[in-house]
């Protein structure tokens, strides 16, 4: 691993992005193809680039970095917001506010995360959403491009929308998220090389369940917050998870824990998922990181299940901005040992 290497690509890409001088920051309309079609469909791969390379292209708080190969040949992306960039600021390790990373398409069908993470960001652009000042924004566009550019109708037929969408394998048939820890993908070492230039502070993995059928459009599935040891797991059991449930219980957004059953019934309980580190969450966790995966209900309508993907990120998001002193402390006391 070559960590100097990648912050001065990331640097010179910034560079070359930042020289554009067609950059504007007047409103303009950016409509996603998820709006386009009530809600419908989701964008192609080619067409979530081309949304973000036009984002970059007109607001300055938004960058595009080019960041390694994956398996299906193509160059993992990585998107940020921030209000505060300068030109040598936004990865180092002095910047002072936290980073939040958001993963989308790790199982490509399950798009809810790349609709929602494209209005986000051109929402936080366009100060639609109150600018957050101490949370910089890193949005992984598609992580499984191999399986986006595999698209078809048919292997998610349980699931209510899209009308079309990527495989859950990679270019080649890896279940990405059983691979953080092993490595055996490109995806997973592009992954690793952003995580560590990162260091985010927080991060979410959107998803769609597969299973059991219950009331809600949201559920969350924390990482499992005994591993993150004393002050900064129990600040996530019982400060933040409780503070977004009540938020979003505010805006009739309610959510609960995943569910995940398999031939029983809700009279003997429900098992907490224990997310090891060959998933997203567990292997951010091993990091300090506080992780959450968003588990959309399947059976309910995609235009739902995006705009309730929408509303948790940006709640998420307020909340982490409010807590922003609190969740430096926290972090910095579980790496270091010392407050
Ligand atoms: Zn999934």
């Amino acid at each position: 691993m070559n960590l100097p290497k990648i912050s001065v690509l990331i640097i010179l890409s910034y560079v070359l992005l930042a020289c554009n001088e067609n950059r504007i920051n007047k409103q303009k309309d950016i409509i996603t193809v998820f709006e386009k079609t009530a809600g419908l469909e989701t964008a192609t791969y080619p067409e979530v680039m081309n949304f973000y390379k036009q984002l970059a292209n007109d607001y300055t708080t938004i960058a595009l970095y080019e960041m390694e190969a994956t398996d299906s040949g193509k160059p993992l992306h990585l998107v940020t917001f921030n209000p505060n960039r300068s030109f040598e600021s936004e990865f180092s390790t002095a910047q002072k506010q936290n980073v939040l990373l958001i993963n989308n398409g790790i199982h490509p069908g399950e798009s809810d995360g790349i609709d929602a993470s494209m209005m986000l960001l051109r929402d936080l652009a366009q100060q639609k959403i109150k600018t957050p000042q101490q949370t910089i924004i890193a949005v992984i566009p598609v992580y499984n491009i191999g399986g986006a550019l595999n698209r078809n109708a048919t292997t998610r037929t349980n699931q209510n929308g899209p009308k079309a969408y990527g495989f859950r394998g990679n270019a080649r048939n890896y279940d990405l998220n059983r691979d953080f820890i092993k490595a055996d993908s490109k995806n997973s070492q592009a992954f690793t090389k952003i995580f560590r230039t990162l260091r985010p502070a927080l991060f979410i993995d959107n998803h769609v369940s597969n299973g059991a059928d219950y009331q809600y459009t949201l559920t969350h599935l924390f990482t499992q917050h005994n591993k993150l040891g004393g002050a900064l797991g129990n600040y996530l059991h019982q400060t933040f998870m409780p503070a977004l449930e009540d938020s979003l219980a505010q805006k009739n957004w309610d959510i609960t824990p995943y569910v995940n059953v398999f031939n029983s019934t809700p009279d003997q309980g429900f098992k907490q998922f224990f997310d090891s580190p060959r998933y997203s969450t567990g292997y951010t966790t091993l990091f300090n990181t506080l992780g959450m995966m968003v588990e959309t209900h399947m059976l309910k309508p995609y235009k739902k299940r995006v705009e309730g993907t929408y509303e948790l990120m940006k709640t998420f998001i307020a909340i982490a901005e409010k807590e922003a002193e609190q969740i430096k402390k926290l972090s910095r006391y579980s790496e270091t040992g010392t407050p």
